[in-house]
């Protein structure tokens, strides 16, 4: 393309840019391998309900044990692997493992746990999930369905492929829960969030950062928390780090809270620590 363009375009193809190419390709490269080479892992964290303090969901999120980079966070890879339609492959092992996770810790005891995954659009967009084949697959692990939560963007809401709506709409209709993410950064409107009955709204942590008692994001908590009440949604609010934030949106009625004042997203068995630590502690509160 570029040589069609004429000869004077070449220099367009800067050292820098040339670098980021070979890094987008090696990066591909060695996604292809990722997981048959076992180096994607699934962390959790926790969600807090915000009038007791208990760890009451968990989100799993992804990161990637890369052999020269050390641990990658999802926004270093996964926007490659949707450009690519490799997070096909990537959503769904991330539904198994963390099925399986939750399997493993309902058979532990911790039977009330919820647990959500991220879904990309494309996954819904495409052939990516059949929603009946993960109903099937959760009964067999003996997983209720509605102790899976789905997340997805708001922007999916809108998003006019009918394709999308149906196994939105399939899942829903099976039971799993639906979660929108990151809301308030997307594109949506009130008629669409009344429209498509979520469960759980997520509101985005760049509205809950700058919460101080005289701030506009204050007011807009407040709104979207009464809004989404009234729809029959709960709300949680995402990248809770100081007590402050806690306590204004405590006094604003946000039912769940997750963010680095609870707790950051965890390996697996030290989120079974966590569990059987906050199990230690209410075990011991009803003695005395
Ligand atoms: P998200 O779903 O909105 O996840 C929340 C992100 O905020 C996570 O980043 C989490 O570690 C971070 N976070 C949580 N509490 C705090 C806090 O108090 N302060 C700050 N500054 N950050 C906090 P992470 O794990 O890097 O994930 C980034 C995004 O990557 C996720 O945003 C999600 O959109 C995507 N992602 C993660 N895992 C998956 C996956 O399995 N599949 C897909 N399709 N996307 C994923
Ligand atoms: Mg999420
Ligand atoms: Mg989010
Ligand atoms: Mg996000």
């Amino acid at each position: 393309a570029a040589k069609k363009a004429g000869q004077n375009r070449y220099h367009y193809f800067t050292p820098a840019m040339q670098e980021q190419a070979l890094t987008r390709s090696n990066t591909l490269r060695d996604l292809r391998y990722a997981i048959e080479r076992h180096q994607f892992e699934l962390y959790y964290q926790p969600i807090v309900d915000l009038k007791t303090g208990k760890i009451i969901k968990l989100e799993a999120l992804i990161r990637w044990h890369h052999p020269v980079n050390g641990l990658t966070a999802p926004d270093q890879f996964i926007p490659l692997a949707e450009d690519t339609g490799m997070i096909l492959r990537i959503g769904e092992w991330v539904f198994h493992t963390a099925a399986k996770q939750l399997q493993a810790w309902r058979k532990l005891g911790f039977s009330d746990l919820e647990l959500s995954i991220n879904v990309s659009p494309l996954q819904l967009r495409n052939d990516g999930i059949q929603a009946d084949d993960w109903a099937l697959q959760l009964e067999k692990m003996a997983i209720p369905k509605d102790a899976m939560v789905i997340e997805i963007t708001e922007n999916l809401l809108m998003d006019h492929n009918q394709r999308a709506r149906s196994v939105l709409e399939s899942l829903h209709q099976d039971r799993f829960k639906i979660a929108i993410d990151d809301f308030g950064t997307g594109y949506s409107s009130l008629a669409y969030l009344q429209d498509f009955s979520a469960d759980f709204l997520k509101i985005d942590q760049t509205f809950i950062r700058n919460l101080t008692s005289t701030s506009n994001d204050t007011a807009l908590c407040e709104a979207i928390i009464v809004m989404a009440h009234k729809l029959g949604i709960k709300v949680i609010a995402e990248g809770i780090e100081t007590e402050e934030q806690q306590n204004i949106l405590i006094n604003a009625g946000c039912d769940y809270g997750q963010g680095w004042l609870f707790a950051k997203a965890l390996p697996a068995d030290e989120l079974t620590k966590l569990l059987r630590q906050q199990v230690a502690v209410s075990c011991y509160g009803a003695n005395i």
